[in-house]
């Protein structure tokens, strides 16, 4: 660890099996599957195995090229693709891919037609949009569509509807949304003449399961930011019963000084285009980081040390006024962040950030 660069991100491999033990305790003991979601990670293959081997029952993730790399490297699948696929993936993805989320009729015959030439089974989950905007067919029309589709295919099992919320619309899981999807599958078991999975949730879901609000029937959940951060973006909460320490952001300082509050000289914008507001407080203690815009997103910093007051970050360069911590902060000092998922995802699929790898 010595020899590592900065900013560089500590990935504590004991906590993030920890988390994975403690989501999936709760999923199993619901009798719900539980997708371990890698897509933050950017296919790396040792996060994958600790969150397979410690209670996910399959792997996802959004990215083609990750799934193939970690059935390449040997990690136990099977694997869903949680992005609904290109066209142009699906001779690649149908090699890799165990199960589909999907929402066009047109996507799933080239799926069924491809898998039907390789003759190789795969699953088909039909996203039903219940009102968060992203993917899926409207739940109005749902039933209709489906039980269409169902009809034409000839190889690739329909195994059942999904949904997503808290994507675009921010829209929250309640039971009159799953129930809405419970009904879709009820009447469509009835056309069909057989059980459907459910796949109705993500980390934002999960309250519901703590709280035992969970209508029955819902059979499957798709997570990682929980997993990942012990955090629940769309809800707003750090999840009590997870660690949030799994990933820990590291900068170092370059700069010490004090220095006015209100800059010298006529004001244009910032190199993001943004106009700067400023508010005199008269001189400050500050500290400026070698970790900007290619390395993270700043406003989802959290500062781990106390008093420090993010003033502005541009593409390499965050200024931290820190005249209400008691701390003297040297320059070479490092200093420690949690992330929020929007930060994390840029800091992992940084190159600029290095990725440590620390326990297990
Ligand atoms: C990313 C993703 C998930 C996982 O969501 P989290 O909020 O990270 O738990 C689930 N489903 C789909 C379709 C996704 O893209």
């Amino acid at each position: 660890m010595s020899s590592s660069t900065f900013p560089r991100m500590i990935i504590d491999i004991d906590l993030l099996a920890y988390n994975v033990q403690k989501i999936s305790r709760l999923c199993h003991e619901n009798g719900i599957e539980l997708v371990g979601v890698t897509k933050l990670s950017v296919g790396n293959s040792q996060i994958a195995r600790v969150i397979r081997q410690n209670g996910a029952d399959k792997l996802g993730d959004s990215r083609l090229k990750n799934i193939a790399k970690f059935s390449q490297e040997g990690i136990a699948g099977p694997y869903q693709l949680v992005r609904i696929p290109m066209l142009s993936e699906l001779p690649m993805a149908i090699k890799y891919v165990d199960e589909f989320l999907v929402s066009m009729p047109q996507v799933v015959y080239e799926i069924d037609k491809i898998a039907r030439e390789v003759q190789r089974n795969v699953e088909v989950i039909y996203m039903v949009d219940v009102g968060d905007l992203r993917e899926g067919v409207w739940f109005e029309h749902a039933v209709e569509e489906i039980y269409e589709v169902y009809k034409n295919l000839t190889f690739v099992n329909l195994k059942g509807i999904g949904t997503n919320v808290g994507c675009y619309g921010g829209v929250l899981p309640t039971k009159e949304n799953i129930n809405t999807l419970l009904s879709i599958k009820k009447e469509l078991e009835r056309l069909l003449g057989y059980e459907l999975a459910v796949s109705g949730g993500s980390t934002v879901t999960l309250k519901m399961l703590e709280e035992g609000k969970l209508p029955k029937g819902v059979t499957q959940f798709r997570i990682g930011e929980g997993i990942f951060l012990g955090t629940d973006a769309t809800g707003d909460r750090d999840i009590p019963y997870l660690s949030q320490d799994t990933v820990i952001l590291e900068a170092e300082i370059v700069e010490v000084d004090q220095k006015p509050s209100v800059p010298v000289g006529k004001i244009g914008k910032d190199a993001f285009g943004r106009t700067p507001h400023f508010e005199n407080k008269g001189m400050r203690k500050r500290i400026i980081l070698a970790i900007g815009e290619q390395d993270v997103k700043p406003d989802g910093l959290k500062p781990i040390e106390e008093g420090f007051e993010i003033l502005h970050a541009s593409s390499d360069h965050l200024i931290v006024d820190t005249t209400k911590s008691e701390k003297t902060f040297r320059v070479g000092d490092v200093v420690k962040f949690r992330m929020s998922y929007g930060c994390a995802l840029r800091a992992f699929t940084s190159p600029h950030v290095e990725k440590v790898i620390v326990n297990g």
